[in-house]
């Protein structure tokens, strides 16, 4: 999928980064740029900077940076042409040339109907609810479950009449189509004869928002008798279960940061956890957690409760959950009920003080993998506990954090009553891959940032003097090679420079060209956003930083071939160490200056 520059630079002219950060960062004005708490790293004051004026947002605590795409791509987690044509969808711009027959232009009008559509039944739901006698079956199970009005209210529950027309007639008669309303997931179509009735009926309906606020789907409980318990929306192109979790939208309203965030099961132990003030609850829709609600939630906290069943599914899960979680830098507590409860019933029988106490009871993630996986294991040959230690092993091998990965890597061999030296060793073989499906998708959590640093100075300040227009694209593609570069990052920018200047453009494409690469993406939007100050030509500047830049790489060719020279003469490879003089006795010839040949 190849989109053309000139579309990218139509994207790009029509989005607005301060809106489009506003959505994920709560934002203040502070002089000529916007500033908030960084999504991409913990912080407590804001060091995450958004220009309205250049549109490109740099963080000074962690070095992210980046334009309006590589926002999207970073926060969605998305590949550079979905985050292209996702931000053509939002400002209206039709992609002119989409080899799947303009399917980006397609899929936002698709989702556009589906919204149209639900945001009409959740009308719909309400009406119907508020209509609702006193005693009828919704309203006494309303009462039974202790959901009062504020809550009816707070999550927008609806009801969807026992009727196999009421909501597709409904909508018809407002002018929906058929067809949309299918779409949509909330009429059904039968495949014998292709009639059309209502998804939802009989039903107790929790309307689900993204975190964007949007009605992305619906669940509906069953009042009375009735299979299944639980009905959700069918995967629509608003409606994906593995993405939203449910309750996040209430929570986000509430702004910023949350100290930590309770994960359950389901819907009405969201609702029981919020009635009881315990708000920073969500819950996934009827699936296990994914990558995505794993991103999700470290953008919103550090630390992440999830609650289980104390019996042997309960573990299962809570493993599996273990494994999805353990590249994401959350402080994850596994928290475990007694059998047979659930957060909703426990806060009904027990109380907020019950719950709480539970809570306070819960493992961190490691502790309690350690202890469930070698519980009863004692005094058993090592082979037999190693085994039953491989879960947690599995899970240390995915994680990123090289600090908690050693910490816990002693308290696995302190358990199991290893050497530690010997159980890294054994260790390295069980490290699984990244999941295929990840890979895949590109959702791969981010690896940890390897470079932070700085550039050499020289390289930095050439690159900044480029990057503010005191210096041309062109200039610099003459004078230097991307190869001459010693810092990976700026090799990748001054190749990308290189590419715009023959084609006769500045470097204003340049962060969409370095979208890939996040390390060099972040530099560039560094040295967009600060102002550069030399004193003198910039250009005389530039041509010391130039030469400085074309020492360094001389004196690095000349380490890389003496450490080439010394391998070769250790292994005896004659005709290679004879060949590697040969070379080293042109560069000495060539760095000779000239006058003096
Ligand atoms: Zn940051």
């Amino acid at each position: 999928m190849h989109i053309p520059d000139d579309q990218i630079e139509r994207v790009r002219a029509a989005a607005n980064l301060v809106e489009i950060v506003s959505a994920h960062v709560s934002l203040k004005r502070r002089g000529q740029n916007h500033v908030g708490l960084c999504p991409f790293h913990q912080e407590k004051t804001p060091s995450f900077t958004v220009s309205e004026s250049k549109q490109i947002y740099h963080c000074f605590g962690c070095g992210e940076g980046g334009n309006a795409i590589s926002f999207v791509m970073r926060m969605e987690g998305i590949e550079f042409p979905d985050a292209v044509r996702r931000l053509a969808e939002r400002y209206g711009i039709a992609l002119a040339v989409d080899r799947t027959g303009g399917g980006g232009a397609k899929r936002g009008e698709e989702r556009e109907r589906v919204r149209r559509v639900n945001e009409l039944a959740l009308a719909f739901f309400r009406e119907r609810l508020a209509q609702a006698a006193p005693d009828a079956p919704v309203r006494r199970y309303l009462d039974r479950r202790g959901l009062d009005a504020r809550m009816v209210e707070a999550f927008e529950l609806g009801w969807a009449p026992d009727d196999w027309q009421a909501l597709t007639a409904h909508a018809l008669g407002r002018g929906q189509s058929r067809d949309d309303l299918v779409l949509a997931g909330v009429t059904a179509k039968r495949d014998s004869d292709g009639r059309c009735y209502d998804r939802f009926r009989g039903r107790l309906i929790f309307p689900i928002r993204s975190a964007d606020g949007q009605v992305a789907g619906f669940g509906g409980r069953v009042i009375g008798d009735g299979e299944p318990k639980y009905l959700n929306s069918p995967e629509t192109p608003l409606y994906h279960k593995g993405s939203i979790l449910y309750g996040l939208h209430p929570m986000r309203k509430q702004g910023g940061q949350r100290p930590w965030v309770l994960v359950v099961e389901g819907y009405l132990d969201v609702i029981a956890c919020h009635r009881h003030g315990l708000t920073d609850t969500v819950a996934p829709l009827g699936t296990a957690l994914t990558e995505d609600h794993a991103r999700l939630l470290s953008r919103h906290t550090e630390r992440v409760d999830l609650v289980f069943d104390g019996d042997n599914a309960g573990r299962a899960a809570a493993r599996k959950a273990a494994m999805v979680l353990a590249p994401f830098s959350l402080d994850v507590r596994i928290v475990t009920l007694p059998a047979g409860e659930d957060p909703d019933s426990l806060l009904s029988g027990a109380g907020v003080e019950g719950f709480r106490a539970c809570l306070e009871a819960g493992r961190p993630m490691m502790d309690y993998l350690i202890g469930t996986c070698l519980d009863g294991t004692y005094g058993a040959p090592i082979e037999r506990r190693l085994k039953a230690a491989e879960p947690v092993l599995e899970v240390l091998g995915r994680m990123t954090d090289p600090l908690r990965k050693g910490h816990y890597l002693g308290k696995v061999a302190e358990a199991l009553g290893v050497d530690e030296r010997a159980l890294r060793r054994r260790f390295g073989a069980v490290r699984p891959a990244p999941s295929q499906a990840a890979r895949a998708a590109g959702s791969a959590p981010a690896p940890a940032r390897t470079e932070p640093g700085r550039p050499p100075y020289g390289e930095d300040l050439l690159m900044h003097l480029v990057l503010q227009g005191r210096v041309d694209t062109r200039w610099l593609a003459e004078r230097i090679a991307p190869e001459a570069f010693t810092d990976p990052r700026v090799r990748r920018v001054a190749a990308g420079l290189k590419g715009l200047a023959a084609e006769g453009r500045g470097p204003d494409a340049l962060l969409d060209r370095l979208a890939g690469e996040p390390d060099a993406s972040a530099l560039v939007a560094g040295w967009l956003s600060r102002e550069v100050t030399v004193e003198g030509d910039p250009v005389d500047c530039a041509l010391a930083c130039v030469a400085a830049v074309g020492r360094r790489e001389s004196q690095e060719v000349h380490r890389r071939l003496l450490a080439d020279i010394r391998e070769a003469e250790a292994q005896g490879d004659t005709p290679r160490l004879m060949a590697l003089l040969r070379q080293k006795d042109a560069l000495k010839r060539a760095d000779r200056p000239a006058a003096a040949v």
